[in-house]
This record gives structure tokens, sequence and C-alpha cells, in this order.
């Protein structure tokens, strides 16, 4: 009997749905593929599996065959060893040349390998920088790049970025009425709010933004103060 010898991603024999990952050396479900330092390591991996596989056979070439019938998932899901980058993630490289917290958490991005490119999911890119380590500032300027990047998008920003910034800054990034930073629980989402509602006449003026906590925004009603 042959040995059976896995490149990585090769379906395990006997239990179909499970492929050997090599980067873990173990047998994992689809989903562990799609992970997103996966892909970016998948494509060394195989070849380096391949390679492997060659010299074994070149040592010897019965022992070590590779069943015809492997079912290889990049074979069965080609997609998989291609990186995909978020819209998300491209808009934030290119604003890397901002002078202000979008531009710093911008330029952390470019440089960090690990950074999720693949979601728009705040809950996941939040994580990553909390793993990190990443500061309070960090992740309000998570929750204005994702805001700013949706309002691109819908083509509503009602506040420039440069008055949100000065707002976030005035009020020590954090919430006016109960005192939550970004940093002190994952719901925590700050907001800048207007104290008099604008379709009731309130403007942009400094005097009449603040920030809230989304839970403080959302109980205040329609700009009512
Ligand atoms: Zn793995
Ligand atoms: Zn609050």
């Amino acid at each position: 009997m042959p040995a059976r010898y896995y490149l990585h991603g090769d379906e395990a024999e006997g239990q179909s749905s499970t492929y050997f990952c090599a980067i873990c050396d173990s047998f994992e479900a689809e989903s562990h593929f799609s992970d997103d330092a996966h892909i970016r390591k998948a494509k060394a991996r195989l070849d380096a599996t391949k390679r492997g596989l060659k010299k074994l056979r070149a040592a010897s070439p019965r022992k070590y065959a590779r069943p015809s019938s492997a079912r290889s998932i990049f074979k069965l899901k080609p997609k998989l060893l291609k990186p995909t980058t978020s819209r998300f993630h491209r808009w934030l490289l290119r604003q890397a040349d901002r002078d202000d917290l979008i531009g710093d958490l911008a330029t952390d991005v470019a440089s960090d390998p690990l950074f999720p490119r693949n979601t728009e999911s705040r809950a996941k890119l939040r994580e990553h920088l909390r793993r990190r380590a990443a500061d309070s500032l960090a992740l309000v300027a998570l929750d204005e790049a994702l805001r700013e990047f949706r309002a691109s998008r819908s083509s509503r920003d009602a506040i420039p970025p440069k008055l949100r910034f000065e707002i976030l800054r005035r009020d020590g990034y954090r919430c006016q009425l109960c005192g939550l930073s970004a940093s002190d629980r994952a719901s925590v989402r700050l907001e800048i709010d207007h104290k008099v509602a604008v379709v009731k006449g309130g403007t942009n003026d400094p005097e009449n933004l603040w920030v809230l906590c989304r839970k403080c925004n959302g109980g205040k009603g329609a700009g009512d103060l």
C-alpha cells in the first residue's frame, strides 16, 4: 500500500469535504481555506508541497503515489487561490496621504500584512486591530473610515471629515453623555451628532456638533435636546 502524500488542499480520503491544510498541518473544512492569512500563503504552500512530493517520488517512485482520485480544494474552487481585496480596503489604502486619523490608519494598514483585506465587516476589522493592541484612536479611525467609505458611495456626507475629526478631538474621543470611548467595548460606536437637528435648522457650526455614542444618540430621538 503506497503512502498517501497530501498536498496542501487535498481532500482527506474517506472524509469528503475535509481538506489537508499544510499551513496548520491538519484537516479542515472548506471555509478554513478562505481565511485571509491562508489565501496569501496558499499558493506558496501548494508549490512547496508539490516540490516535496516530486523529491520523494524521485527517491522511491512507487511508494509515494498520489491516488488519481485525489481532489484538491484548489481545483474544485480555483478562486480560493486568488486573494480578494475588498473595495473598502482599496479605498482605505488610497487615504494614506491624508493628514488625519484615517490617514494614520491607512499608513498602518499598508504596512500590516495581516490586516484582513477581504472583509468590510466592522467586527472582524476591529477584532484585528484589538489583537494588534491598537489604541482607541485607531478604533475611532476605523469607524470613521467605514462611515466615510459608505457615505462616499451613497454621496450623503453631511459633515466634512476635517470638521468631524476636529469635533472628535475637541470632545476627547468620548461620548459626551455617557463618557464611553471606542476602546471601552466593541458595541461603542462614536458618532458626530447635531444638537439641533438639520431638519430643524441646525447647522454644522462646531457649537452645534458633539460626539455621542450610537446608543446615547439613538436614545435622544431625532436631534432634540
Ligand atoms: Zn490552516
Ligand atoms: Zn454614550
